[in-house]
């Protein structure tokens, strides 16, 4: 080469390289993926205005709306906006979406897609109520990965789930989308769910953001109608419906929705106590709350605004810093914030918490999704075996009078029922975007699983209605078997939002259909199918066994046809009594003590519910051992382990649940009768005995909270009980 040659390279090396370093030194630093996030956030705040601010605070929707609540679709979204509930199942119009934002907006912010992804994106599984009748936290991780998975490749980055609202009362039908009645249950599962949607970093193409909700209390709704106000007081809202909130935030949970209902005056989504007082300053939680469905505006019909400004000021500054739906932040944020109503430090802080999540899942740098087929993420076989294993343990054995399951490969089966052949109902409420045709129904699980019985179908009667034309040939299939098995329950839309019901029992045609075929005389095995705890005192005993499927998604027929076979072991175990009747509502096991425990009951029906919580049968028997402590008398300090030896007598393998409850009779306050502290569950082979543990935490599960939230411990005498032993422990002061 001539040094002419040289000369030149070298000239234009020199140029590029400049250009290069000047290219680096005008690229905002909140562009570059390897500076801090904070310093990212900080510097992406300092170039917004006020309007690109208030637009991060608002969502809107996007796409197909299947949610009879949601109505309407976005003609134009802004470029600028903060999130949208996206209702597509694929990344096309997110992709286009997101293009938009990147491409047209002043700072290219990319858009937040939220959806409510509840119990499985396409590959449904159980109803959280189901999924905690599993008491298999490591279960309902793996399958919330299932649909973090599917719901991240087809567009998605953040659910509003888990819902973490304790309920005790049946008619509510949202009771079906928590974890049942017990806090310290729910907040196992919420941490598990958590953990299962988020992972280590949400930044990972298969994970997605969580949302806990519904921030708090909404599980208190007066009569099971859905919205209305709730009466809480602060030991209540500390001792039973903040826990789980609190182990999911500390578990990392990105975001909350509040509430729809109005705590003891003051509604949750203006709630300046529980959004910022506890959420933000005590438990120091760094990503946004969402407020649900129009709940803003809302507060108008709640009375504590007489305007959609006013609400906007009231939801604002107790802490909800993004706006579902309603517009009232980005018509009225800027005026207030002109108006010196709402610090602009207030606005900052907002915007850097919705942020930060933008951050934290990636989306700068990688705001599209890439494009894959339906066969490539839905529905995987190691998927579908997650899932079907999580439906064959939530589901409960409830009765097995002279061992009438398993059944015998040879028998002649009759199946009956509106629920034998349906699988729309099997998938319940909220199922994203599950299709019935995936669902194994009851009928193919069972023909399937029979090969050598003759399985004959009858429907006998709908779900609701008078119409006994059915019933005929109902006896006519029953006649022929040497077995019944009765498929009943809810159609999904009974429970979910908005789906409260009068009464937890089943249409008079399929109690009467019961108890026609009863008549007959052969042995009926119940199957039921639900959203929520059934009254089934009248048809109880008409069956000799009964299996509550609750509602089990796309593999529950295969499920509970393994349970009928037997291979299944069934391991569930109630998270929620099931009342003897409607009227005995509330009843749930960690009431507070009576005054005469012996005096006071119903005059017309048993003073004990049906089939308590954590209560389910297995096909072997196990039989626990004597309860031991390592001391009996305590300090305060001190560790207590507890131990008991729990034996497979039978002589089939089997999982068992093992229930921790502590008891403390004797207080400054009256506690409840008893509350669960630890659970765990193991598989036992028959004949194998295996030692649960239960390692105290003396202050965690003997203390309690008082109004403030302050936990105490105090001395005394405490209970610690497991089935029916108990064992009593000292602690000194
Ligand atoms: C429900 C929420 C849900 C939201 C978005 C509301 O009506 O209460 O649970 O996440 O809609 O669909």
């Amino acid at each position: 080469m001539n040094k002419m040659k040289i000369f030149c390279w070298l000239f234009l090396l020199c140029i590029s390289q400049n250009l290069l370093a000047k290219d680096n030194r005008d690229r905002p630093l909140y562009k570059e993926a390897s500076a801090p996030v904070e310093k990212r956030i900080d510097d992406l705040l300092s170039r917004m205005t006020l309007e690109e601010k208030v637009y991060q605070l608002n969502q809107y929707t996007a796409g197909r709306n299947n949610n009879i609540n949601n109505v309407g679709e976005v003609e134009k979204v802004p470029a600028e906006i903060g999130s949208l509930i996206y209702f597509g199942s694929d990344s096309q119009l997110r992709n286009k979406l997101q293009r938009k934002a990147m491409e047209e907006s002043r700072l290219g912010i990319p858009i937040l897609f939220g959806y409510d992804v509840i119990h499985g994106f396409r590959t449904i599984y159980p109803i959280s109520l189901g999924q905690a009748c599993s008491w298999s936290p490591e279960l309902v991780k793996k399958s919330c990965a299932v649909a973090a998975q599917e719901a991240r490749r087809s567009g998605l980055d953040w659910t509003f789930s888990p819902m973490i609202d304790v309920a005790r009362d049946g008619r509510w039908g949202r009771a079906s989308e928590g974890y049942g009645e017990d806090p310290y249950t729910n907040a196992v599962f919420c941490v598990a769910s958590v953990e299962g949607y988020q992972g280590g970093d949400m930044s990972n193409n298969q994970k997605i953001a969580a949302c806990l909700k519904h921030y708090v209390g909404y599980g208190a709704s007066e009569g099971g109608r859905d919205y209305v106000a709730t009466e809480i007081s602060r030991a209540t809202l500390w001792n039973t419906y903040m826990p789980p909130y609190e182990a999911g935030v500390k578990a990392g949970a990105a975001t909350l929705m509040s509430a729809f209902n109005d705590i003891s005056g003051v509604p949750a989504t203006s709630n300046h106590y529980t959004l910022t007082d506890v959420l933000k300053e005590r438990w120091k939680h760094d990503g946004f709350v969402v407020s649900d469905w129009c709940a803003v505006e809302q507060l108008i019909p709640q009375g504590v605004a007489a305007t959609k400004k006013e609400a906007a000021l009231k939801s604002f500054m107790a802490g909800v810093e993004m706006d579902m739906l309603d517009n009232c932040y980005l018509k009225y944020l800027p005026e207030l914030v002109n108006e010196g109503k709402v610090p602009v430090e207030k606005v900052d802080d907002a915007v850097k918490r919705v942020l930060r999540i933008k951050f934290r899942l990636g989306l700068f740098e990688n705001p599209y999704t890439p494009e894959s087929s339906e066969k490539e993420r839905f529905l995987l076989p190691e998927n579908l075996k997650t899932v079907e294993n999580l439906a064959e343990e939530s589901m409960v054995l409830l009765k097995n009078e002279n061992k009438t399951l398993p059944l015998s490969q040879t028998s002649r089966i009759a199946l009956i029922g509106p629920m034998a052949m349906d699988k729309e109902n099997l998938l319940g409420a909220w199922f994203a975007h599950g299709e019935a045709q995936d669902v194994v129904s009851i009928y193919e699980g069972v023909q399937a699983e029979f090969k050598k019985s003759e399985v004959l179908y009858a429907k006998g009667c709908d779900f609701e209605g008078n119409d006994t034309t059915g019933f005929a040939e109902a006896f006519r299939v029953a006649r022929k078997a040497d077995i019944v098995l009765l498929c009943l329950g809810e159609k999904r839309k009974w429970s979910g939002e908005n789906a409260s019901r009068s009464t937890l029992a089943l249409p008079h045609i399929q109690e009467k259909l019961v108890l026609e075929l009863k008549k007959l005389g052969k042995p009926i095995v119940l199957l039921f199918s639900n959203g929520r705890p059934l009254e089934l005192c009248r048809i109880e005993p008409a069956g000799s066994a009964i299996v509550e499927l609750w509602q089990p998604g796309v593999m529950g027929g295969k499920a509970i046809a393994g349970i009928l076979s037997g291979r299944v072991n069934p391991s569930g175990k109630l998270s929620m009594t099931f009342p003897y009747s409607t009227g005995q509502i509330p009843i749930y096991y960690s009431m507070r003590q009576s005054a005469r425990p012996n005096q006071g009951k119903y005059q017309d029906i048993p003073n004990v519910p049906l089939y308590e919580f954590a209560y389910g049968l297995s096909y072997t028997t196990f039989q626990y051992g004597d309860l031991k402590a390592n001391q009996t008398t305590l300090k305060r300090g001190d560790k207590l382990v507890l131990e008991i030896p729990v034996t497979n007598v039978g002589d089939r393998d089997g999982a068992e649940t093992v229930h921790w409850f502590v008891s403390d009779p004797s207080c400054s306050i009256s506690r409840p009768i008893k509350e669960l502290k630890y659970f765990e569950k193991q598989v036992l082979k028959a004949g194998e005995t295996k030692v649960f543990r239960f390692e105290v935490d003396l202050m965690r599960d003997f203390g309690y909270f008082d109004e403030s939230g302050t936990r105490f411990l105090e001395s005394g005498d405490y209970y610690i009980s497991v089935k029916d032993k108990k064992l009593k422990v000292e602690l000194t002061d």
